[in-house]
């Protein structure tokens, strides 16, 4: 059996990484895992052991142990059967890189990074405005900051270090653009 295909897609926490996975599944028969949606699913699993330790972490927009998000990427990929799939908001950090490295390095191919590029006033307002109905822990401006501090500090390199393997795939997802028109380049990057 052929390698599941993967496409990891980064930007800044507010970038519209979500709303454009949304549209890339409809069009191209992705399936989507957010890691962030698979992290908060986890953490509000009774039963989870690691469930307080992922609410500290998000909280303080900081990035769980790669052992933990890994292993909820991998089992949701193996639970979907699927083969094509858009990872949403990982890797974020070295320790996220290495450890998929590690995990996932044999077993799927990574495609390309489809990389959303979006200011950080813009991306602040956008999830400023999504905190008011998210329930979002993070989507508060404190939150927020340690968020786009993280991004920065952590999440660039890693864009970076997949730039130098020229496997980065750039798309403008700034000021006073519609999803639909951010999708129309999108679109150009799956054909
Ligand atoms: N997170 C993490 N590892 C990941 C993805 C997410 O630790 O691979 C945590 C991190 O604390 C992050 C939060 O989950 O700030 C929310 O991530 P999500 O991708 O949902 O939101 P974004 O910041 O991209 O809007
Ligand atoms: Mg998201």
């Amino acid at each position: 059996m052929a390698k599941p295909r993967v496409v990891f897609v980064l930007g800044a926490p507010g970038s519209g990484k979500g709303t454009q996975c949304e549209k890339i599944v409809q069009h191209f028969g992705y399936t989507h895992l957010s890691a962030g949606d698979l992290l908060r699913q986890e953490r509000n699993d009774p039963a989870s052991e690691v469930g307080q330790l992922i609410h500290n972490y998000i909280k303080e927009g900081k990035i769980v142990p790669v052992e933990i998000t890994c292993g909820l990427i991998e089992k949701a990929m193996v639970k979907s059967g699927k083969s094509k799939f858009l990872i949403d908001g990982f890797p974020r950090n070295h320790d996220n890189l290495s450890g998929w490295n590690e995990q996932m390095g044999e077993k799927a191919e990574v495609a390309f990074v489809l990389f959303v590029e979006c200011p950080e006033e813009v991306c602040t307002e956008r999830i400023l405005k999504r905190g008011q109905s998210s329930g979002r822990t993070d989507d508060n401006i404190e939150s927020l900051r340690k968020r786009f501090n993280t991004y920065t500090k952590e999440t660039v390199p890693i864009v970076r270090h997949y730039d130098q393997l020229e496997k980065v795939r750039k798309i403008n997802g700034g000021t006073g653009r519609t999803p639909d028109e951010v999708f129309e380049d999108v679109k150009q990057m799956f054909q």
